[in-house]
């Protein structure tokens, strides 16, 4: 047995044969044309094809991965109809008076010199895109395919790097695993591989010969480990390993794409939580029904200076693209108390959990407030955002947010910028003042999403973060659940629909009773979306509203 260790980009076990993958590189041949201009045109019809081949990828991806996955082959198409680089490619063609394989084939090799040697790292990871359409256009001047992998049973593929267009090219249901020698973790091969839910290795060194082709082995995407030729107590502890897995996944296979409703027809909307974009995947691989809870925080916190507004605009489009119209609730940030950024220069405070933080912050530094609301604003345009605000106390709040927002739209129009008019606007319920307030805050805004892990540090007088309280600690208090209840019906009645994003949310055993009470949304971390579905799918309200006496 051999153990080759590389980097997991997404876990879960695969027990099969290596199949090695090599690329079917093109060499390409200078040679001199007389013709120029027919050239010129043979181009033009490569890259009409090149198109086609996309589209086709594109909808088949759709299909495969959702609409996420599928994004790239649509980076790809403007790629390929990038203006600079057809000039390139045409200059080429017409002052050397070259095939358009060569010109191509250098145009790609200038591009990708120029993309690597950029600071920005996404940028980098670009070049692999550009390499991968210049080969494509090749492919088809050539009068080539479009490829594939060629396998007649399911193989966990080995290569030095994947190209996306390879990835997707290749038949699903014989691919058991992705282990490639090169590849970053940014990649898209490896978004695609968690997308598709297969176990993916990254730099990891197998080496790609033709003795590998056909050996035993054991991808574990837990450890980061392939196993090659393995001995039988390893195969034997992975097999059990891997059939739990596939327990776990048939089961919540059999629930994606259908609805969350309730026996007796009440619907809900089960939303995900996330705190960067690299949780996106697994929001579409949970099959979200959208975000509710975007802590946007996480960019703040990750940042040494204050992110600017083109950066936060950049990752608010991305999330919003990616989720294709369903909503993204984007919090504002909610730095303060245990979330801390030192360029922010707070205050040292004795009670922090009740001083500086969050709306309060973003109420007396209202430059930074206004900055991460253009860049909302401005994301806006690209999807379905709602915004969100954090510790709220009062309507007075409220209200002075609501001119902040309104003097950032007012902005944006003067200088002709898109945005969604009628983008949502919603608050958290964390503190005690504002479920007693429910109903009047209602009036304010769109929704509630009620923030239970504040809220019972607040209304316990817990601190969330001190553990050794953990025995005075009760999640379930009846105090905390007669709020939730009064905030529900507070909404409602103010004429707003209420969710609940903190960790309570996902408690399966209070499932039921937040049906019961009327929530209209429970947002949770991705992975506890199928599994609350499942209850969602076995419930009936009514019935269990007669049991415990509730109507
Ligand atoms: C909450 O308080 O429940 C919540 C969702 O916000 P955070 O955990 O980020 O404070
Ligand atoms: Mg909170």
């Amino acid at each position: 047995m051999i153990i080759y260790e590389g980097k997991s980009v997404f876990s879960g076990i695969a027990i099969g044969k290596l199949s090695v993958y090599k690329k079917n590189e093109q060499t390409v041949k200078r040679e001199k044309v007389a013709d120029v201009e027919a050239e010129v045109a043979r181009y033009a019809d490569a890259r009409e094809k090149t198109i086609e081949q996309l589209q086709a990828l594109h909808d088949k991806a759709v299909k495969e991965v959702g609409e996420a996955g599928a994004e790239i082959f649509e980076a790809h198409q403007l790629m390929v109809e990038d203006e600079d680089y057809i000039e390139s490619v045409e200059n080429i063609i017409r002052s050397q008076c070259v095939n358009a394989e060569f010109a191509v084939a250098e145009t790609g090799d200038n591009f990708q010199k120029m993309f690597l040697e950029m600071e920005d790292e996404y940028f980098r990871g670009r070049a692999a895109d550009i390499k991968d359409i210049s080969e494509r256009i090749i492919n088809c001047l050539l009068g080539g395919g479009s490829g594939g992998i060629e396998s007649d049973e399911p193989v966990i593929v080995v290569a030095d790097d994947l190209a996306p267009s390879e990835t997707v090219q290749m038949d699903k249901d014989k691919i058991l695993s992705f282990v490639t020698v090169h590849g970053s973790a940014n990649s898209h091969t490896s978004i695609l591989a968690k997308t598709m839910n297969i176990p993916a290795i990254i730099g990891c060194p197998v080496p790609l010969t033709d003795e590998m082709n056909g050996k035993e082995a054991v991808v574990d995407g837990f450890e980061g480990k392939v196993y090659v030729d393995p001995d039988p107590d390893i195969l034997a502890e992975k097999k059990k390993l891997l059939l739990k897995e596939q327990e776990k996944k048939a089961l919540l296979q059999q629930l994606k794409g259908k609805e969350n409703v309730t026996l007796d027809g009440q619907k809900i909307n089960l939303y995900a939580n996330i705190g960067n974009t690299k949780d996106l995947a697994l929001v579409l691989e949970n099959d979200a029904g959208g975000i509710g809870l975007f802590r946007s925080e996480f960019i703040y916190l990750g940042s040494d200076d204050y992110p600017t507004e083109d950066e936060q605009f950049a990752i608010y489009k991305q999330v919003a693209q990616t989720m294709a119209g369903k909503k993204v609730i984007i919090r504002t940030l909610d730095i303060g108390a245990d979330k801390q950024a030192d360029y922010f220069n707070l205050p040292h405070e004795e009670n922090p959990a009740l001083g500086l933080r969050a709306i309060r912050i973003c109420l007396t530094r209202p430059d930074v407030f206004k900055t991460q609301l253009r860049a909302i604003l401005r994301a806006s345009a690209y999807g379905k955002i709602s915004i969100m605000f954090p510790m709220i106390i009062s309507v007075d709040e409220v209200k002075k947010i609501k001119e902040i927002v309104a003097e950032v739209k007012k902005e944006l129009d003067e200088i002709g910028v898109d945005y969604d008019k009628n983008i949502e606007l919603g608050i958290m319920i964390e503190t005690p003042a504002a479920v007693m307030m429910a109903e009047e805050l209602a009036k304010e805004v769109d929704f509630f999403s009620v923030g239970t892990n504040d809220l019972t540090q607040y209304t316990l007088a817990i601190d969330r973060q001190n553990q050794s309280l953990d025995e005075f600690y009760d999640s379930h208090h009846p105090g905390l659940m007669k709020m939730l209840k009064m905030v529900v019906d507070g909404a409602h009645k103010g004429g707003a629909w209420a969710g609940i994003c903190g960790e309570l949310g996902s408690d399966l055993t209070l499932t039921k009773e937040f049906l019961a009470m009327g929530y209209d949304e429970l947002s949770v971390s991705p992975g506890r979306i199928l599994p609350l579905r499942k209850i969602v799918l076995e419930t009936n309200v009514g019935e269990y509203k007669k049991e415990k006496g509730l109507e």
